[in-house]
């Protein structure tokens, strides 16, 4: 579980950040219709573009597909240029190539100063 500064607006609350791998039987669509409804039952309302939220799921990668749909676009656009989806990407694949670069040889994953969240303090999330 890491911790980032707010993309977008400033005047919001760090971000906890983490990754999971899973195996599922789920179309990708499906997948993500899912990870809306467990959003939903987090209480998420959107306030603003890229605002504070309860819990945001996206889908990074779905096996080695490229999906262009008009609600799903996969890899996720954002994969690149977030440190805070890269390191813990990285934690489950060290190896991890992606639309052809190696991630952790980008320097935004080289240069991040993303901090690991203080696993002593859960309680307190
Ligand atoms: P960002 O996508 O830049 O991280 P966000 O997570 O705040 O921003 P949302 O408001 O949560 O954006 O999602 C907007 C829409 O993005 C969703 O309704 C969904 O249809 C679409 N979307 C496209 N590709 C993906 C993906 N890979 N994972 C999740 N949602 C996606
Ligand atoms: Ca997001
Ligand atoms: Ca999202």
């Amino acid at each position: 579980l890491y911790q980032s500064p707010p993309m977008g607006p400033q005047d919001q609350p760090n971000y906890y950040n983490a990754v999971v791998q899973l195996v599922t039987d789920l179309a990708a669509l499906d997948l993500l219709d899912q990870l809306q409804a467990f959003e939903q039952e987090a209480g998420r309302v959107r306030l603003r573009h890229w605002g504070e939220r309860t819990l945001d799921l996206d889908l990074l990668i779905y096996g080695d597909e490229q999906i262009q749909h008009e609600r799903l676009i996969v890899p996720h656009v954002g994969v690149l240029e977030r440190d805070f989806v890269l390191l813990p990407l990285l934690d489950i694949d060290p190896e991890l190539q992606l639309n052809g670069h190696i991630l952790k040889d980008l320097d935004i994953v080289k240069h991040s100063a993303l901090t690991v969240f203080d696993r002593t303090n859960w309680a307190n999330i």
